[in-house]
């Protein structure tokens, strides 16, 4: 039995992508840019109906993989016209109703988004992202959070990065999320393309922005903290922020490494998300904040100090896809301690991924090679949604998503 695991940053719609962005569309490289231009045609295409069902599908899956608490990144706040729906928090419920179903905690990350860049406005898909003057944005997440009664939902803010907000809104939505003891999540510096946009704008790079708004602190989370240079590693650990890596979604877009070593060095607590959906198996991106970093540097045990016993690596990868991730959106859970939520699951040990393993190896087992088939329960604030490796509207949820597919794709 372990704590549940805590997806710190997630687009549930992105699920409608996996396996459709495989293959080349053009002689020049493909890289992040061209598979957000994929991206964006599904974000331009899907309706209330359909965000609940791809919703639904994603958080069935986290759920099978032992995720009890999901943060969702949530900017498709308009219609496919880009028209504020009739309740400005259409899609918002939608997220929250297959999250219902489901039986995950979800936090919402409402994100405010105003443009393009410095230099262009929203436009295209784009238009459906838009948040509004900051002042309607604040009335209607206060809208969002002040219909909910349960602890299973909660509501955070999230400027969306540097690029889609000027300073001046940016520390206005940090100031209102932090006034109501909010969780606070931002898109920091995934490609160095946004660095330089950043630098052109502002003269100074996405971290030291962050830094000089005096926007960064614990309830900051930072992520895709990718292309961070060392002085601005130390003013997140200075700040006692969080890093949100999303290996395996920074990997299928050609990102690179987040640089997790001097982030915890620094003192920055790391958290995990599943990001785009490629894969959902929060221990796979847990294992990779290590991982690529060996790729990387060429050396193995990377991160954490010298500790002479087995499990210790194991451990505090763990942490990051648990602990780590209810710092990150503020939630009781991802500890078996007195007083946290009972959000809990359970492992196959004659799964032929763990089999095997005795006392000392058990906990490195999990980490390093534990696959999502050998979880077996699954507890949300003590209530039972998995069992025995079966979630009841896992058919139900599929067969709507594959004509859901058919109506985006075909
Ligand atoms: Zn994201």
């Amino acid at each position: 039995m372990l704590p549940g695991l805590i997806n710190a940053h997630s687009h549930a719609f992105q699920r409608t992508l996996r396996g459709r962005t495989e293959w080349r569309e053009a002689s020049t490289p493909e890289n992040f840019w061209s598979w957000r231009t994929q991206m964006y045609r599904v974000a331009g295409a899907l309706d209330p109906d359909g965000l609940r069902i791809a919703a639904r599908l994603a958080f069935t899956e986290m759920v099978l993989a032992g995720i009890t608490t999901v943060g969702e990144f949530h900017y498709l706040h308009r219609d496919r016209a880009g028209r504020p729906f009739t309740d400005p928090n259409e899609m918002g419920w939608q997220l929250r109703a297959a999250a219902e179903e489901v039986g995950i905690r979800l936090v919402l990350l409402r994100v405010a988004y105003r443009r393009g860049n410095h230099r262009a406005a929203l436009e295209g898909p784009q238009r459906r992202f838009d948040s509004g003057e900051v002042d309607r944005f604040f009335e209607e997440s206060q809208a969002l959070a002040s219909r909910s009664s349960s602890d299973l939902f909660r509501v955070g803010v999230a400027p969306h990065s540097v690029r889609a907000l000027s300073a001046g809104d940016l520390a206005e939505v940090v100031r209102f999320g932090r006034a109501r003891g909010w969780a606070i999540h931002m898109h920091l510096a995934e490609q160095p393309g946004e660095v330089s946009a950043c630098l052109e704008e502002h003269g100074r790079r996405p971290a030291e922005l962050c830094a000089d708004l005096g926007i960064l602190g614990p309830d900051f989370t930072a992520v895709h903290a990718i292309e961070c240079l060392p002085h601005e590693v130390a003013e997140l650990g200075k700040a006692r922020a969080n890093v949100c890596a999303c290996p395996t979604t920074e990997r299928n877009l050609g990102d690179r490494a987040v640089p997790a070593q001097g982030f915890l060095d620094a003192g920055a607590t790391l958290s995990v998300g599943t990001d785009s959906q490629v894969q959902i198996d929060l221990l796979e991106d847990a294992r990779e904040v290590e991982l690529n970093l060996r790729l990387t540097l060429g050396q193995r045990m990377v991160l954490g100090p010298v500790r002479r016993y087995p499990g210790a690596l194991a451990a505090l990868l763990f942490d990051v896809a648990s602990v780590g991730g209810s710092k990150s959106l503020g939630v009781s859970s991802g500890a078996l301690v007195p007083g946290a939520a009972a959000d809990f699951f359970t492992m196959d040990l004659a799964d032929p991924s763990i089999a095997e393993a005795d006392d000392d190896a058990l906990l490195s087992s999990i980490v390093f090679g534990g696959s999502p088939r050998a979880v077996r329960d699954v507890a949300v604030r003590g209530r039972f949604v998995v069992r025995d490796g079966h979630h009841p509207i896992t058919a139900r949820a599929v067969a709507e998503f594959a004509r859901l597919q058919d109506t985006l794709w075909s």
